[in-house]
């Protein structure tokens, strides 16, 4: 069913952009596309919510081994603001997919331009995910991003209208597949056909579809207007809590503790429990009196402590004070976690 390229047979007359995550489905798409004869260059985007430990994803390998140009992306500001104001809504948790594959796209078109592509192309399969793979989403995200009939789906092409690839005949339709739905099984079939082994970064993998995470962003779209990438990336580490208009971060480890440290700004109060294993907590807001005792004390109650009075040391940006606390109940303590 597939031809086999290799780079000698590569006379690129036409190029495509692939939308690459890194996943079997952009993976699949890819290698169909090069299966075709097209030149292929991708684009992968990487956002504060990303699950993958390195910018770039599974990408960098895909791109390595089909032996394609990769441009890694990350976005930033613009896109927290996209994240707070969806215009099409959120999933599940944060998740605004409609918004995100629009911004994603539309800068994928600027960067086709730049490099020649005549199509953009990606892994998407018709009714996989719930929010922006139906067919209604498709059609919204087509248009919103100035693509009408120019975003090709290799993996479901044969039951999605004909996109200007296929009616020009850079691509041929019947080479493409017509999967539909949530289950796997025919992208696995598909990559085992195609010798596809590895495909490092499962579908999924961003934080804005955890509810655990979600409940934490959305604390702090309503408490702070002013967002800030660090403080997005604050919210991966440690546990979280609210006191009226003061967040308190605790650590739970020892590499925790050092991004704590590194992580607090000029304002912030640090706490550490005295002559004892003890937590950095970083307290951030207003700090008023009864904000730094409720993080010293939630400071004792992940102390080593686990009776009497604590002496928790902290730093009010001048100078180092001392506090002796009591430890707070399990019901205390919860009542004041995020989420
Ligand atoms: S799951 Fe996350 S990265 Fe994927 S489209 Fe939705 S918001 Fe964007």
């Amino acid at each position: 069913m597939f031809l086999e390229i290799t780079k000698d047979d590569e006379w690129g007359k036409m190029k495509a952009l692939a939308l690459m995550s890194g996943g079997l489905d952009s993976t699949l798409a890819t290698r169909m596309i090069l299966d075709q004869g097209l030149q292929v260059e991708a684009i992968n985007f990487v956002s504060p919510f990303c699950l993958c430990e390195k910018g770039g994803c599974g990408a960098v390998g895909v791109a390595k081994k089909f032996d394609i140009p990769l441009k890694v992306v990350s976005v930033g500001k613009e896109y927290l603001k996209i994240i707070r104001k969806p215009k099409h809504g959120y999933g599940r948790n944060m998740n605004p997919c409609i918004d995100c594959r629009i911004f994603m796209l539309r800068r994928a078109k600027k960067y086709a331009k730049e490099v020649g592509a005549s199509f953009i192309f990606t892994g998407e399969v018709l009714g996989e995910r719930p929010m922006s793979q139906h067919r209604q989403a498709l059609e919204i995200i087509e248009r919103e991003a100035g693509l009408k009939g120019k975003i090709l789906r290799p993996l479901s092409a044969r039951i999605l209208p004909r996109t200007e690839a296929e009616e020009k005949g850079w691509i041929s339709r019947e080479r493409l597949l017509d999967i539909q739905g949530r289950s796997r099984k025919r992208q696995i079939e598909t990559a085992r056909e195609l010798n596809i082994t590895d495909y490092p970064c499962p579908a999924g993998g961003c934080l804005l579809t955890y509810k655990e995470f979600a409940d934490k962003l959305k604390d702090l779209f309503e408490h702070k207007k002013r967002v800030t990438l660090e403080d997005v990336f604050l919210l991966k580490v440690g546990r979280h809590f609210r006191f009226e208009e003061n967040k308190i971060v605790v650590g739970r480890n020892e590499s925790e503790n050092k991004i704590l440290l590194q992580s607090k700004a000029k304002n912030d109060y640090c706490f550490e429990a005295q002559e004892c294993g003890s937590p950095i907590t970083l307290l951030q807001g207003q700090k008023e009196g009864k904000a730094v005792k409720v993080a010293a004390s939630l400071t004792a109650y992940y102390s080593d402590q686990k009776t009497g009075k604590v002496s928790v040391k902290f730093n009010d940006g001048n100078m180092e004070k001392l506090m002796l606390v009591s430890i707070p109940s399990k019901e205390e303590v919860e009542k004041l976690r995020i989420p």
